[in-house]
């Protein structure tokens, strides 16, 4: 996926340095009480992620393992004899017109051809596209943390609804207190990468490196930041094969997809309207409504990306609620009551859930931080202010666009980083 560009007036960015430099930047509640995106979206320093930075890949950059992790190192040299030797399917950008002539009968489990979650290769678990509860929705949001999301989870924290939360480690990195938000929120983590980049295009040993880097360095800047170690992820774009799921597997990830895809984040590019998504939210909507989801619910990819998406997951919140039985967390319906290595953390199991006990213990995040302020998953949803009506108003673009200017220049970075490496 790519982001757009922005440019933003140096003036700008003085005055609205100037601006929010009365507000708490250091904590979590801080954070989560700027009701100003602009102001959200600030760049900030957090001293545990700045101390940590030298352990990271730079943000955006396709990750290898960090010079001198000998653990990492040593991990990946356990694991790697477990990986199918599986052939090439792309390059980092997407392209996978190599693989035009991948047989038919799809020997790699590859989704991105043919939507398979039933590993080809044996000693793989099955991926979760569904969940098993009836009518019920699993529901999350992919590519966070973002920036300006704090009306977002301001509206979800009215509803008492609780998500899951698949981030990028970069975005870690880059959001740490947004990152913590959704601890103290209650929300379930799940990895995303570390750099967004497409999983296919293992093209060598070293690669593999890579991928195996990149959900582990995901996995250790959320235990920076947040204090927990995930144990889901899902892969960009949904692409993952059997040599991906055997490094995710080892690193003790589930793989969670989808089978309903809202193709939120895809407005604007190859002829993809807002209609479109509206189209789509109503095609699970339907399925809830006519029968089609009476046995085994459902999963739909959307996003934490930028104020369209949040825009779009408000606008059909109440459509949802009313069509599904029960929206929760992905590891809420499956019953996974720890859904951390860490295992004094707890989420509620479906029927604690549905009977209204959406918390049951943790919710604090545990950063190494010294300045940071813990604080409570009940205690969080006060904080905030932003109405959420504000997520659509009619200056969405200009709210965001500090965010997008970070990411910009994040990938711009990252790029350039992977191409002289
Ligand atoms: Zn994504």
């Amino acid at each position: 996926m790519r982001f757009p560009t922005f440019s933003v007036p140096v003036a700008s960015w003085f005055l609205l340095f100037l601006s929010v430099s009365a507000q708490d930047r250091t904590t979590e509640q801080g954070e989560a009480s700027i009701a100003d995106p602009n102001q959200e979206c600030i760049p900030y320093s957090y001293a545990p992620v700045a101390k940590a930075a030298s352990s990271f890949p730079p943000v955006w950059q396709a990750a290898t393992i960090v010079a001198g992790d000998s653990d990492a190192l040593a991990k990946w040299n356990e694991i790697q004899g477990s990986i199918p030797n599986i052939a090439v399917k792309g390059t980092i950008d997407g392209d996978s017109s190599q693989s035009n002539n991948y047989p038919p009968d799809d020997p790699d489990c590859w989704w991105t051809r043919s939507q398979c979650v039933t590993p080809k290769h044996s000693g793989l678990p099955s991926d979760i596209a569904n969940v098993p509860e009836p009518k019920t929705l699993g529901y999350g949001f992919d590519d966070g943390p973002n920036c300006s999301h704090n009306a977002f989870y301001d509206y979800l924290a009215s509803k008492d609804q609780k998500a899951t939360m698949f981030f990028i480690g970069s975005n870690v990195m880059i959001w740490p207190l947004e990152a913590q938000r959704a601890l103290a929120d209650g929300h379930e983590i799940c990895v995303h990468t570390w750099s967004h980049h497409y999983m296919r295009f293992i093209l060598s040993l070293k690669l593999h490196q890579t991928f195996y880097s990149s959900y582990l360095t995901a996995m250790q800047a959320i235990k920076l930041v947040t204090g927990v170690t995930p144990t889901c992820w899902r892969p960009p774009s949904g692409d993952i094969d059997d040599r991906i799921r055997a490094i995710a597997n080892a690193l003790g990830l589930q793989t969670i997809m989808w089978k309903y895809d809202s193709n939120d984040w895809k407005v604007g590019i190859q002829g993809v309207t807002a209609q479109d998504v509206d189209n789509n939210y109503q095609t699970l909507i339907n399925a809830a409504d006519d029968g089609t989801l009476d046995s085994v619910g459902a999963i739909m990819l959307t996003h934490e990306l930028n104020n369209f998406t949040m825009s779009q997951a408000v606008k059909f919140y109440d459509q949802l609620s009313d069509a599904f039985d029960n929206l929760v967390p992905v590891g809420v319906a499956y019953n996974k009551t720890h859904p951390y290595v860490e295992t004094d953390y707890s989420l509620p199991n479906f029927d604690e859930y549905i009977s209204g006990r959406t918390t049951v213990s943790g919710g604090t995040p545990q950063s190494t931080s010294s300045n940071t302020s813990a604080s409570s998953s009940t205690s969080m949803t006060s904080t905030s202010t932003t109405s959420p009506s504000a997520l659509s108003d009619s200056n969405a673009g200009l709210r965001l666009s500090s965010s997008l200017w970070t990411y910009s220049a994040s990938i711009l970075l990252g790029t350039i980083t992977y191409i002289l490496s």
